[in-house]
């Protein structure tokens, strides 16, 4: 599997949680360069958010990734809610 495939891999896995680059490049066993290139690529995507948040790992306020579950349901929360209830 390839580094944007594991990296999107992680980020669903922790849907709707934030990490930045350098806790997402330990995660995945790479540097932060790589990660950082890898993510920028993979936030072309609806289905991953780049934005500056909190990083659930490290709490620090920096640039961020996160994944949505499901791009269409992204913009109503309650289609989304009731999404994941009956999931
Ligand atoms: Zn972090």
């Amino acid at each position: 599997m390839d580094l944007a495939a594991r990296a999107r891999g992680f980020l669903i896995l922790h849907e709707g949680a934030d990490f930045c680059d350098d806790c997402l490049a330990r995660a995945l066993g790479v540097d932060a360069a790589q990660a950082r290139e890898t993510l920028t690529t993979l936030a072309k995507s609806p289905a991953i958010l780049r934005d500056r948040w909190t990083c659930k790992f490290c709490r620090r306020s920096t640039l961020v990734s996160r994944a949505i579950a499901n791009p269409t349901f992204a913009l109503n929360r309650r289609s989304r809610t009731r999404l994941r209830r009956t999931a």
